[in-house]
């Protein structure tokens, strides 16, 4: 079992309410995206359900409940996740779950759920679940996952047992992404860190899949532009082929970065302190006012991102709008 430097205030106190007796029914785990939040609890789900675990409630790896969950073959551990990534957890998905909770565990140890993401639980599944909570069955233990339980209904949140994972610092964080890749630099790291909000595994994704290079390609198409150099609809077109990257979140932060750079914030404070030197210059030739109106038209399409949105036409009324405000002589 490999614990992160920042879970493991948590992994304690999953091990208490095991070696204390007092497991909850139902356990809401929270944080936000990128660390480790399922892994933790299916490491709980396998201290629960392990024959023969040791005095610290971890599982022993060698009994046959173990070689189960090794084999992901265990009859009393049930994960329900949407069946499409980003759809919902259907009402139906809960009626077989409840069905098949009606039946007794099949080894004399707990059965344990595990729901992944909790928030996509719609209306109806959220009833027909929550109606399960009310009256859940013996030795049975609901763990829900999610990273965003303001989006829960209070009801379901009033009936779990809270535990939430908190972001490690900064430097945690950028020792953790160096032990990982000994190649990163420290500013790398850094830059990393920023881009990912501070979750770690998040950065990681980034690092192993090159994302800081994507950004400073996409990063260099932005400066054509304001140098007349590449026009708005070609970029656009690139842009929008770029499925995995989050665009419109680096976009924000170069614009936010640029007024941070023209209230003259230190660099420590910046997404992107690696491009400070350039973004200084943007900011140099480019009215604050015309920045901050960039500013509001990417919160509203940030605001609209999930809906049925064309993206390539908002990169390119984004860009159209860049090119205007920015004064081609950077
Ligand atoms: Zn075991």
């Amino acid at each position: 079992m490999t614990l992160q430097p920042w879970q493991k205030h948590s992994w304690q106190q999953l091990q208490d309410y095991i070696t204390q007796d007092r497991v909850p029914q139902a356990l809401l785990i929270s944080g936000d995206k990128g660390l480790g939040k399922v892994q933790l609890a299916t490491q709980f789900a396998n201290s629960l359900l392990c024959i023969n675990p040791t005095k610290d409630a971890v599982n022993c790896g060698c009994c046959t409940s173990c070689h189960l969950l090794k084999a992901h073959t265990h009859p009393d551990l049930i994960k329900i996740s949407p069946e499409e990534v980003g759809k919902n957890i259907t009402i139906n998905q809960i009626r077989q779950l409840v069905s098949l909770l009606s039946l007794k565990p099949q080894f004399d140890r707990y059965r344990v759920v595990i729901l992944h993401p909790a928030e996509q639980l719609n209306n109806a599944s959220a009833n027909a679940f929550l109606k399960y909570l009310e009256e859940p069955t013996e030795r049975t233990i609901l763990i829900l996952v999610t990273d965003s339980a303001s989006r829960l209904p209070a009801t379901i949140l009033s009936r779990c047992q809270k535990l939430s994972i908190s972001k490690p610092d900064k430097l945690t964080t950028i020792n953790w992404l160096r032990n990982l890749n000994p190649k990163l630099t420290g500013t790398e790291a850094e830059v990393l860190h920023q881009l990912s909000l501070g979750s770690p595994f998040e950065a990681h994704h980034y690092d192993i899949t090159n994302m800081i290079s994507t950004r400073n390609d996409c990063f260099n198409a932005w400066l054509d532009i304001a140098q007349r150099s590449q026009h708005p609809i070609v970029i656009a077109e690139n842009w929008n082929k770029l499925t995995d990257a989050p665009l419109l979140f680096w976009i924000t932060t170069w614009v936010v970065d640029m007024i941070r750079c023209k209230h003259q914030a230190p660099t420590k404070l910046l997404y992107n302190p690696d491009l400070q030197k350039s973004l200084s210059s943007l900011v140099k030739s480019t009215n604050i006012k015309e920045i901050y109106k960039l500013y509001d038209l990417i919160l509203n399409c940030r605001l609209k991102i999930d809906t049925q949105i064309n993206k390539q036409s908002m990169f390119e009324e984004i860009l159209i709008t860049w090119l205007e405000i920015s004064k081609g002589n950077v």
